[in-house]
C-alpha cells in the first residue's frame, strides 16, 4: 500500500471531510506494515473497500416546534462495514453534525467493534438537530420524525443504532417507541433502551466504567495505582458522569468537568454528593456546568477546556479534537502520566505525537471507550434471548472485555522495548479481524 497516495486520493474524492480524512490517516499509517505483508489484501483492493462506507442514507427531517413553526434538519445513517456482524453504532444529535464527522465516527466504530470480541459491524448516524434548549415535546416530535425516515433501513439483524452526543435515554426511548410503531416488532433494534423495555443494566455506566477499567490495566503495566491520582475529566454528559462515578469508587480525585461553554475546577475533588448534583443538573434540569461552580464556590473558566489544570491523568470525554498540541504539551509539562480517551478522537494527531514521544500511557478511544458498545452488544444478546442479566453479570462481562481489549493492544502494539503502542495495537488488531472476514466473504 502506498499510504500517502491512498490518503491523497481519498482527500480528492472526499474534499471538505477533514475529520474523516484525519481518522483514516491515523489508521492507515498504523496498519501499513502488516497490510504490506499480505499481498492478497492489495489484490482485493481491501483498503478502499474498508475506508469507503458500504452505504450512506441522508434525509430531510421535518418537525413542528412549540410555536407551530415547521422546522427542517438533516438526518444521516452511515452503514460503514458489516463484515463481522450487523451494523452497529450510535446516533448523534448536535448542531455540528455533518457527513465528515459521521463518516469518521462510523469508520472508527468498525475497528472498535472488532476489538470488543462481539460480532458487530460499524455504523453511525445523526442529525444537525440540537436538543439544547428544546422542550421535551419538541425532542419527542423530532425523534419521531427522524425515525419515520430511518426505520426501513435498520433492524435487529441488520443495523442497530444507539445513543451518542445529544442522544441519551430520553431520546432512545422516543426513537424506539416510533420504530416499534412503524416496524410492528419488538426485537430490540436500538440499544441503550430503558430497563422496562429491553435495556441492559450497566449500559448507561458502560463507557465510563469501561474506560476506567482500561486505564487501570494501562497503569498496571507500570505498577502504578489509580488510588490517590488527580484526574481531569472533560464533558459532563453520559461518559463523563460514569467515568467520575467509577473514579470516585477507585479512590481517585476528579478535579475538573466541562461542557461546551467552559469548565469547572474543584481542588477538593468531586465527591459522590457533588456527582449526584451534576447528574440531576445535567440529566433532569439540562442545566450548565457553571451552576456547579456557583453552588460549590469553585472556579469556572468560560470558553476554555480543562487541560491547563495540573493532573496525573486526563480523561477527555466530550468531543473530537478537544486536546490540541499546545494543550497536550501543557499536560506533559504539568506531570500528566496517562491519557485515556472516553470521547472519540478527542486528541489531535499532533497531541497524540506529544503524548507518545513523552512516554505517556496513551489509549485511543477506539480501545478505551469500547465498553459502551460492548454492553450494547450484550443488550442485543439479552434481547435475542428474551431475558436479562444482573448488574454483576454484565459488569463482569464488561471487565473481561476491557481486559481482552487491553491484551489485544499489548499483543499487536508491542514495541521493541517491551512497552505498548496502544494506537498501533488497537488499529492492527481491529483491522486484521475485519480484513480476514472481508477476504473470506469475497469481493463485495
Ligand atoms: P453527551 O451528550 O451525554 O455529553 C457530551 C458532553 O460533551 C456534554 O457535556 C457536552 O456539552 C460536551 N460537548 C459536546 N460537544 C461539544 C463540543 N463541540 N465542544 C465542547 N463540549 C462539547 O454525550 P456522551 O457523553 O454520550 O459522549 C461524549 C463522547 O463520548 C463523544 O465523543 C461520544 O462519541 C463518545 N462516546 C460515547 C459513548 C456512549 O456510550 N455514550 C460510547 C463511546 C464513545 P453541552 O451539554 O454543552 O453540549
Amino acid at each position: 500500500m502506498k499510504t500517502e497516495q491512498v490518503i491523497e486520493n481519498l482527500s480528492i474524492r472526499f474534499p471538505h471531510e477533514p475529520e474523516y480524512i484525519q481518522a483514516v490517516t491515523e489508521v492507515l499509517h498504523s496498519i501499513e506494515p502488516v497490510y504490506n505483508q499480505h499481498p492478497e489484501f492489495e489484490a482485493a483492493n481491501l483498503i478502499e473497500r474498508l475506508c469507503i462506507p458500504d452505504r450512506i442514507f441522508s434525509f430531510r427531517v421535518t418537525w413542528t416546534d412549540d410555536k407551530g413553526q415547521v422546522q427542517t434538519n438533516m438526518g444521516y445513517r452511515i452503514q460503514h462495514n458489516n463484515a463481522i456482524g450487523p451494523y452497529k453504532g450510535g446516533i448523534r444529535f448536535h448542531a455540528s453534525v455533518n457527513l465528515s464527522i459521521l463518516k469518521f465516527l462510523a469508520f472508527e466504530q468498525t475497528f472498535k467493534n472488532a476489538l470488543t470480541t462481539l460480532p458487530m459491524g460499524g455504523a453511525k448516524g445523526g442529525s444537525d438537530f440540537s436538543p439544547r434548549g428544546k422542550s421535551n415535546a419538541e425532542v419527542m416530535r423530532f425523534c419521531q420524525a427522524f425515525m419515520t425516515e430511518l426505520w426501513r433501513n435498520i433492524g435487529a439483524d441488520t443495523d442497530v443504532p444507539a445513543g451518542d452526543i445529544g442522544v441519551g435515554g430520553r431520546e432512545v426511548g422516543f426513537l424506539y417507541g416510533m420504530y416499534k410503531k412503524l416496524a410492528r416488532e419488538n426485537t430490540g433494534t436500538l440499544t441503550g433502551k430503558g430497563l422496562e423495555f429491553g435495556g441492559s443494566l450497566i449500559r448507561p455506566e458502560a463507557t465510563g466504567y469501561g474506560n476506567v477499567y482500561f486505564l487501570k490495566h494501562m497503569l498496571g503495566t507500570r505498577n502504578l495505582e489509580l488510588k490517590g491520582k488527580v484526574v481531569a475529566v472533560s464533558g459532563a454528559g453520559n461518559v463523563a458522569q460514569y467515568t467520575v462515578e467509577k473514579l470516585i469508587q477507585e479512590g481517585a480525585k476528579v478535579v475538573t468537568l466541562s461542557d461546551s461553554d467552559g469548565y469547572i475546577y474543584d481542588p477538593d475533588g468531586i465527591d459522590r454528593e457533588k456527582l449526584d448534583y451534576i447528574m440531576e443538573l445535567k440529566n433532569l434540569y439540562r442545566g450548565r456546568i457553571w451552576e456547579y461552580a456557583e453552588k460549590y464556590g469553585v472556579k469556572y473558566v468560560p470558553g476554555a477546556r480543562p487541560w491547563g489544570e495540573r493532573c496525573d491523568i486526563a480523561m477527555p470525554s466530550a468531543t473530537q479534537n478537544e486536546i490540541s498540541a499546545e494543550e497536550a504539551q501543557i499536560l506533559v509539562d504539568n506531570g500528566c502520566i496517562a491519557v485515556s480517551e472516553g470521547a472519540n478522537m478527542p486528541s489531535t494527531p499532533e497531541a497524540i505525537k506529544i503524548f507518545q514521544s513523552n512516554g505517556l500511557l496513551y489509549a485511543p478511544g477506539k480501545a478505551s471507550n469500547a465498553g459502551g458498545v460492548s454492553v450494547s452488544g450484550l443488550e442485543m444478546s439479552q434481547n435475542a434471548m428474551k431475558l436479562s442479566w444482573t448488574a454483576e453479570e454484565v459488569d463482569q462481562k464488561l471487565q473481561r472485555i476491557m481486559a481482552d481489549i487491553h491484551a489485544q493492544c499489548q499483543k499487536y502494539g508491542k514495541r521493541q522495548d517491551g512497552t505498548t503502542d496502544y494506537v498501533m495495537g488497537a488499529n492492527i488488531s481491529g483491522f486484521m479481524k475485519v480484513a480476514r472476514a472481508m477476504m473470506a466473504q469475497g469481493i463485495l
